[in-house]
């Protein structure tokens, strides 16, 4: 018999007795948490004081939605669709797309779901694409930079998630955007699209809005200059940390400074959460930071209303976010950005709250 566990990354080959008993006790432990958390599914997603929130599930594969389901997340906040692409090691057609991607609505079960247009490279290669050889991957030819030099299969994919849309509330976003002519030109090809798609007789939906991730430093400076272009913008706290602290997220070398309790991080956070209050432009938060509920209260006191996080999370993270006020939150959230490390953060916040 092989024990796999899957929390700490330990594989044991024919266990003794001792160590099955303790994995049995564990794995029943796990089942009574999941039980308790699947209960909180049906409760609302609001603060102590009323204010309502939404929690949403990001999602790789149809089966995820199950978990959404399951785990009671209100939207998908985010739909990676790089995964049937990087599955299949090469490029979907446009009707096999629009198949899949109507398949994801009709699962979704009227939930809106926040396609994001492909983020390959970097981390996530294709095996169909000629990559250049890079000293710095996640620096170099990643998301829109991709897809903007890939136009056709870009606008592929942009006809495809329009095609689908008549099956469910649909919002598309785009990856990485660091400059306004990317946004620009992305914005125009859906606009294209449409207007090709209208003359062909085929249908979309009336309203899909269209959106920005923010996971780039530099890009919370420029949005200002960003935000008119777009419907809405979420906060991709994975990438944005790595680019932040300089820290690559998957090097394990390196884990230990990978932290988004940051005080740099977090200011970066709420300095872009202004923005988009500024301009009227709502935010959400969909790196994974919004599953620990410590960050979904700062994110709560910064502003923000809407995280998406792994589906198995919510249920946790709301049920924090049920005991807090949001002038608590606010409160917090001065408290520890006075702060200078995020050790202290994470001890004051891990005081402060039992989760
Ligand atoms: C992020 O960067 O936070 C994000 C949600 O995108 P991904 O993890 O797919 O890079
Ligand atoms: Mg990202």
């Amino acid at each position: 018999s092989v024990i796999v566990d899957g929390s700490s990354g330990l594989v044991f080959r024919s266990p003794p007795e001792e160590i099955q008993a303790e994995y049995q006790r564990l794995a029943s432990d796990h089942q009574r948490l999941d039980r308790e958390m699947q209960s909180l599914a049906g409760l609302p997603a609001e603060t102590a004081d009323g204010t309502s929130l939404s929690l949403g599930g990001n999602i790789g594969i149809i089966s995820d939605l199950e978990l959404v389901t399951k785990y009671g997340a209100d939207h998908i906040g985010l739909y990676r669709t790089e995964f049937p692409f990087v599955i299949r090691g090469a490029v979907p057609s446009e009707q096999d797309q629009t198949e899949l991607y109507t398949r994801i609505l009709g699962a979704a079960r009227g939930k809106t779901v926040c396609f994001r247009t492909l983020d390959v490279g970097g981390d996530k290669l294709l095996a169909s694409l000629d990559y250049p050889d890079e000293d710095n991957p996640n620096l170099g030819w990643r998301a829109i930079r991709v897809s903007l030099e890939l136009e056709d299969i870009f606008r592929a994919q942009i006809r495809a998630v329009l095609r689908a849309s008549v099956h469910g509330p649909t919002k598309l976003m785009f990856p990485m955007i660091t400059t306004r002519k990317e946004l620009q030109r992305a914005v125009a090809m859906v606009d294209e699209e449409k207007a090709g798609l209208s003359r062909m007789g085929s249908a979309f939906a009336g309203s899909i809005p269209l959106g920005m991730m923010i996971e780039v430093p530099g890009t919370v400076g420029l949005l200002p200059h960003l935000l008119d272009l777009v419907d809405f913008a979420s906060i991709g706290t994975n990438d944005l940390i790595q680019y932040a602290l300089a820290v690559d997220r998957n090097n394990p070398k390196v884990a230990s400074l990978y932290n988004p309790f940051h005080p740099a991080v977090l200011k970066l956070i709420q300095v872009a959460v202004e923005s988009c209050q500024a301009a009227g432009v709502p935010v959400s938060i969909c790196g994974e930071a919004a599953a620990d509920p410590k960050c979904a209260v700062l994110f709560l006191g910064m502003g923000v209303r809407s995280l998406s996080m792994n589906p198995g999370s919510v249920p946790r993270t709301k049920a924090l976010l049920r005991t807090i006020t949001v002038s608590e939150a606010e409160a917090v959230v001065g408290q520890v950005l006075t702060m200078d490390s995020s050790e202290a953060i994470e001890a004051w916040l891990e005081e402060r709250f039992t989760i």
